[in-house]
């Protein structure tokens, strides 16, 4: 009996999840994996028991469909083994915000706000009652940075990012630790996938050295973990200068500069 954590890993098919699901199952952990493509998950899944040795189930969904998150939110609340999450299926979009439809719109947010919140929710009150266990959230270095031009893929991870340091908060004391992934541009099918041609951008970081180092922030509990900020000085005066805010932004009355002359 394996007496590592099951990780559950959602985009496992592909990408920054699959890789994940490797370097999880090197470390002895079994699995459960989750994606639409069932034939990729079932030849990861045979390679990683061979490689291995570990116990891999497969649990094909589309988190966009309720029945099917439905699903994988049951086995996170109902399977005690399960204490790891990585909640890293995610989509993007090309095209400014004026060419978004709801067609383009309405997955986008599905998957990457609504899934990744209640399977979050679905896992963390067990993992909180049980005082350890781990959720993972995949975000990007577009929350950031509107000025990258993918405003709605930018604010689902923006939302990704804030969720993670409030789930922290409210979770670490109760010994569940979350931590917040932000990848910059990882040579990955997504760019296809929303029509971006890779070819196009600049400093593009290798899948396996983008999870490699998002493992070890996730083994230093890192809450938010950028594996491609190389002066980290940088994460910390931005959250310091936020954290600076928050003492003046409680106030019964309007700043000065708002008040009418009269
Ligand atoms: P990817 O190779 O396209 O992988 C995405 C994964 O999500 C695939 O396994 C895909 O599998 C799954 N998926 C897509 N739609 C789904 C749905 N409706 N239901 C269930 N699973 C679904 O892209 P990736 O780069 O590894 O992306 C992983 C995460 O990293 C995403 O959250 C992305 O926003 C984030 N990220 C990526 C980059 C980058 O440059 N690559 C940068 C920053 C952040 P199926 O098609 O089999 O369902």
């Amino acid at each position: 009996m394996n007496h590592l954590p099951t990780v559950l890993i959602t985009g496992a098919s592909s990408g920054i999840g699959s890789v994940y699901a490797e370097r999880f199952a090197r470390r002895g952990h079994d699995l459960v994996l989750v994606a639409r493509d069932k034939a990729r998950l079932e030849t990861l899944a045979a390679r990683l028991r061979e490689e291995s040795g570990v116990t891999v189930d497969l649990l094909p969904a589309d988190l966009t469909r309720p029945a099917d998150l439905a699903t994988v939110e049951a086995r996170l609340r109902d399977d005690a083994r399960i204490g790891i999450l990585i909640n890293n299926a995610g989509i993007a979009q090309s095209g400014g915000f004026t060419e978004q439809s709801a067609d383009s719109i309405d997955p986008l947010v599905t998957l990457n706000i609504l899934a990744l919140t209640r399977l979050a929710a679905a896992v963390a009150p067990r993992l909180a009652s049980a005082g350890n266990g781990a959720i993972v959230n995949i975000g990007s270095v577009v929350g950031l940075a509107p000025e990258f031009g993918m405003s709605v893929y930018g604010a689902t991870k923006a939302y990704v990012l804030f969720l993670s340091q409030g789930l922290s908060l409210e979770l670490s004391p109760k010994g569940v630790y979350v931590q917040a992934v932000l990848p910059a541009a990882t040579r990955t099918e997504i760019w296809e996938r929303a029509g971006i041609d890779i070819n196009t951008l600049s400093e593009v970081m290798d899948v396996g050295e983008l999870v490699d180092a998002a493992l070890v922030g996730f083994d230093r509990r890192e809450t938010v973990t950028i594996p491609p900020l190389h002066v980290a000085e940088r994460w910390d005066t931005l959250d310091a200068s936020r954290q600076g805010l928050l003492s003046d932004i409680r106030q019964a009355r309007a700043a000065e500069r708002y008040r009418s002359a009269d």
